[in-house]
């Protein structure tokens, strides 16, 4: 198969497995939400958070695509920032009430309707394990297709305990052993959804992108040709892909120099993947500026 159909094939399987896993989420919050199981509850919270950041890394790609506009000098890249953002919130506040319903009725003595939950759960390893091997088959040439296999047969490993789980307290009565599950699968959740939190908050209030040491910038900037200081200096993230910076250079260049400039544009751009750079150059006499206004 060529390198494009193996890119369609595996388009395919994430688009088919992005269906398959909405419509599980639907139902298995309605039945965890009618039989009481946290565990379903959790299950359906963490593929809820599978699907939404599909979504939303095929919504990256559409906005990044978009041009720039006299209204919206930056294009539309900032708002899956803001997406994700407030995405990852409602998912922390959700896998937040389901730990608290785990714990609460950790002791509950009614027992759960099991077969139910036994039902939907092999429902969603169905789904999950059928994303798997679809993926799996993709997986030896692309390692973002063998992250996304990891990821989905770990999730039908998942459906499996809550399916053996449910089982084991039909038999024995423990009816702890949902409350236990959803726990861990809460956990799992929030260690895969907490970093994006703390990074697309990170794009929203403006930092410093992750990848960008700024008092290396800082240094590139003053090892600069005539360059002899460097302030008011600005690094943030346009989307998760690209940067931009403003900073304000003290020369001593006798003129206008854009060959200067140009070097400078390039040097930003190949060390630390800066797209977009706004330079105003100063002289040194007289003193112009003490630095940026907000600091
Ligand atoms: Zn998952
Ligand atoms: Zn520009
Ligand atoms: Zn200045
Ligand atoms: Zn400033």
């Amino acid at each position: 198969m060529s390198c494009s159909g193996h890119h369609h094939h595996s388009d395919s399987a994430f688009a088919w497995g992005s269906v398959w896993n909405g419509l599980l989420v639907a139902v298995e919050f309605a039945i965890g939400a009618w039989t009481g199981s946290a565990a379903l509850l959790a299950d359906a919270t963490h593929n809820l958070s599978d699907t939404l950041s599909l979504l939303l890394a095929w919504g990256a790609r559409v906005a990044a695509r978009q041009p720039a506009t006299a209204e919206r000098t930056y294009g539309h890249r900032r708002l899956t920032a803001i997406c994700a953002f407030v995405n990852a919130v409602v998912l922390l506040g959700t896998l937040g009430f389901i730990a608290w319903e785990a714990v609460t009725h950790w002791n509950d003595q009614n027992p759960l309707k099991y077969g139910v939950v036994m039902a939907t759960a092999a429902a969603a390893l169905l789904v999950n394990g059928w994303t798997a091997w679809n993926l799996q088959k993709g997986s030896d040439h692309d390692l973002n297709t063998r992250a996304a296999y990891l990821h989905m047969a770990t999730d039908a490993g998942v459906s499996l305990a809550v399916l053996a789980g449910a089982g084991i307290s039909a038999v024995t009565g423990w009816r702890w052993i949902d409350g236990a599950l959803a726990l861990v699968i809460v956990a799992m959740t929030l260690r895969s959804s907490w970093p994006v939190c703390v990074e697309s908050w990170r794009m929203v209030a403006d930092g410093v992108p992750a990848n960008i040491d700024l008092p290396q910038v800082r240094a590139a900037l003053l090892a600069m040709p005539g360059v002899t200081g460097a302030h008011d200096l600005h690094v943030w993230s346009l989307s998760t892909t690209e940067s931009a910076l403003t900073a304000h250079l003290v020369v001593n260049h006798e003129r206008l120099d854009n060959r200067f400039l140009g070097v400078v544009h390039e040097s930003l751009r190949s060390r630390f993947g800066i797209a977009h750079t706004t330079l105003q150059v100063e002289a040194s006499e007289p003193p112009l500026c003490h630095g940026c206004p907000l600091a």
